[in-house]
């Protein structure tokens, strides 16, 4: 075998990509995102690329290779494709859509600490995503407020708060997405929460292990399976094409760590409000270690009115799915309402010929 020859001497393999470096190296531009999936602007909006690029002005267009990945190229309906492609409807005012529809600001008691329910409290961790979604309910959310930025103190206020709270049992991190936050951060935030004896729950809502599976590495199963207190990983996912076998993967990683998995979606027009698109995703879910929590009405935040679904039809959506699988695959339809002391349920249940 020759061994010092340049010509036979092995290439190495492409590296595998970090999840900081899959993340840096997310597709911000409209122009990129459609050139990968084979699709003109004109497909999408009469108004071609500069319509779709000004409606990034107020939210910018972000989404990992991962995610892109799992869409289907040519198909400008493409479920995952609509999630996060800025589109002109952004931009027009809507009656009973605002900036704030949650009242999050009055909910507020120390930088990034919102607190709305009895016992629950939430913690903005940071404001970065992995991917941004067209129709976040926090896309106008005032992260600036929140932080001397990413300063090492910017937790001491909000920790300070809960400490001398003992009525809190639950600190939820979210965010945008804590697990933008780096391990080691991460398990320092942990560990000073599991110092206050009041906490009995932890929990941690993030979209990262779908949108970039390599998310969920070595370090943070170690750090999730070294808790003291329970802990609740809610991801959300909306569709069952976003669900592949490396998010099956780290779904089964999760809670390999003896975190409880759940999903949280958002009911969304053009996305998943059909009953095989709701069905196949608690399904693929359930087949990945992960129960359905809430499927949410959408919050009406300024620029999001197109992907808004009636409660009518979320209800017979929800009917349908209870006569096609088991109770603990229909997750729980609810819509947040500013003012009231938890979700509230929008079920109804209702039997052909009742
Ligand atoms: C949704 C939400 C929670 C969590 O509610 P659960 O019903 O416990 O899942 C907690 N705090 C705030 C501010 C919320 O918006
Ligand atoms: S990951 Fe969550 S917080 Fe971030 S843009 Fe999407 S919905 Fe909003």
């Amino acid at each position: 075998m020759v061994t010092n020859s340049p010509v036979s001497r092995h290439r190495p393999e492409p590296a595998v990509l970090s999840w900081q470096q899959q993340q840096a190296a997310a597709v911000t531009d409209v122009g990129t995102l459609l050139q990968r999936l084979g699709l003109q602007a004109e497909q999408l909006d009469a108004g071609g690329l500069a319509a779709l690029q000004a409606a990034t002005a107020g939210f910018a267009l972000r989404v990992p290779d991962s995610f892109i990945a799992r869409m289907r190229p040519g198909d400008p309906a493409d479920p995952l494709l609509r999630q996060v492609l800025s589109m002109p409807a952004e931009t027009l005012a809507q009656a009973g859509f605002s900036s704030d529809p949650l009242a999050e600001a009055a909910a507020r008691r120390a930088p990034g600490l919102l607190q709305k329910y009895q016992g629950r409290a939430l913690l903005v961790t940071t404001a970065a995503c992995a991917v941004h979604c067209r129709y976040c309910f926090r896309r106008d959310y005032d992260y600036a407020a929140d932080s001397s930025a990413e300063d090492a103190g910017r937790w001491d206020t909000a920790l300070a708060v809960l400490a001398a709270d003992a009525s809190v049992h639950e600190v939820i991190l979210s965010g945008g997405d804590p697990l933008s936050l780096g391990n080691a951060r991460l398990e320092g935030l942990l560990q000073r929460l599991e110092q206050l004896p009041h906490l009995r729950r932890l929990r941690i809502h993030t979209r990262s292990p779908i949108v970039l599976p390599a998310r969920v590495d070595s370090g943070l199963q170690q750090l999730l399976a070294a808790r003291r207190l329970p802990l609740t990983v809610v991801v959300h996912a909306n569709h069952p094409a976003e669900i592949d076998a490396d998010v099956a993967n780290a779904l089964r990683a999760l809670r390999d760590t003896g975190a409880s998995v759940l999903n949280q979606s958002v009911l969304l027009a053009g996305i998943n409000d059909n009953v095989a698109a709701l069905q196949g995703l608690s399904e693929a879910l359930h087949a990945a270690g992960t129960l359905p929590y809430y499927l949410f009405l959408l919050d009406r935040v300024t620029g999001t009115g197109h992907f808004e679904v009636s409660v009518a039809r979320a209800r017979e959506l929800i009917n349908t799915l209870n006569t096609r699988l088991p109770g603990f695959l229909v997750p729980r339809l609810v819509q947040e309402l500013p003012g009231h002391p938890g979700k509230t349920a929008v079920d109804l249940q209702v039997w052909p010929g009742d």
